[in-house]
């Protein structure tokens, strides 16, 4: 079976197992895991940023921000199909009770539409709090929020006293691919939120990266979520070890997601664009076919994909995928 469901699938490789056993460990509830602090140092200063937090999923930390930038009944602008609005179970309702307003059309949006949609300061308007982007964007395809734009957004904000938060899950992939470091990308923003669990292939684990009073205020909402944990190290080291040895080769990710799309687009049933193929995900359209239906079909065929709306079906490439499963992926998948 190839699976191309999720970067998530993958499974820690040996080495990593290696290194996560070998890992210093303390209590990090006490503060005292050396190795959980040696990776909020080195994500601090990856993401350009002041601080770092070790959070167990992503979805805490995009809530952690939500809690720590707004109040009860703000208002929180997010791009379409954000991971915060429709992949966290309705948690900013729930937990941090703001509300979501989508900015532009596909994911990604420019500072105009952003400041076109912050409300009104009159008393019956929600009050905006916060701007928030996915970068790469997960529903859009993997694609990569243009710089220049995440600048602009970021500094006209900033001129309404509005903070942005980055969803950067796979920014590490957004920094291969455009050839930016990942502390380029996120100097902009107020905060940034990264994944070692996605494509850098750890078992588990997000941080949370922005201002040292702003992390010290997530640290208190971390405990009260429940996510203090205590020798965490062990997941740090994961993800120590995948920042030294997992993020140059999504390059390789990239190019297998580009292939398998080129061979998806020759699919009679199959409306695929290679060109909108910039990281590891490739969105594509059933012409005919429900995509439920048709991934039943690749899957009885020997390949996993996930349909995201009736027509819609995601494939993502990661660690566990190789350019030899991709050419096997499309043998099989054309016979479905
Ligand atoms: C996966 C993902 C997250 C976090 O997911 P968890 O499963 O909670 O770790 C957040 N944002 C985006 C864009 C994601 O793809």
């Amino acid at each position: 079976m190839i699976d191309l469901r999720s970067d998530t699938l993958t499974r820690p490789t040996a080495a990593m197992r290696e290194a996560m056993a070998r890992a210093d460990v303390g209590d990090d509830v006490y503060g005292e895991d050396p190795t959980a602090q040696r990776l909020q140092e080195r994500a601090a200063e990856l993401l350009g940023q002041e601080a770092a937090l070790f959070v167990p999923t992503g979805t805490m930390a995009n809530q952690l921000a939500l809690l720590c930038h707004c109040e009860r009944g703000n208002d929180v602008l997010v791009g379409e199909g954000n991971h915060c609005m429709i992949y966290e179970s309705g948690a900013a309702a729930a937990w941090a009770q703001v509300q979501l307003s989508v900015v532009g059309r596909g994911g990604l949006f420019t500072a105009d539409e952003m400041l076109a949609a912050i409300k009104p300061s009159e008393y019956h308007s929600p009050q905006t709090r916060l701007c928030a982007i996915e970068n790469t964007h997960n529903r859009a395809g993997g694609r990569i929020f243009p710089q220049a734009e995440v600048e602009r957004i970021a500094s006209a904000a900033r001129e309404r006293g509005i903070p942005l938060h980055i969803d950067g899950a796979r920014i590490w992939n957004a920094s291969i691919a455009s050839g930016l470091s990942t502390r380029q990308l996120g100097t902009p923003a107020t905060s940034i939120s990264a994944c070692f669990s996605k494509g850098l292939g750890a078992p588990a684990g997000s941080v949370l990266a922005g201002p040292k009073s702003f992390i010290a205020r997530a640290h208190r909402y971390r405990k009260m979520l429940g996510g203090g944990m205590r020798q965490v190290g062990i997941l740090c080291a994961a993800a120590l070890y995948a920042l030294d040895h997992h993020v140059a080769r999504l390059a390789d990710d990239h190019e297998n997601a580009k292939r398998l799309a080129q061979g998806l687009a020759a699919h009679p049933e199959l409306l695929c664009d290679p060109s909108q193929v910039e990281t590891n995900i490739v969105v594509f359209e059933t012409r005919t076919t429900d995509a439920r239906v048709f991934t039943t079909r690749a899957t009885n065929a020997g390949v996993r994909m996930n349909p995201i709306s009736p027509t819609r079906i995601r494939a993502v490439t990661h660690l566990d995928v190789t350019r030899a499963d991709i050419d096997q992926a499309l043998t099989l998948l054309a016979t479905c």
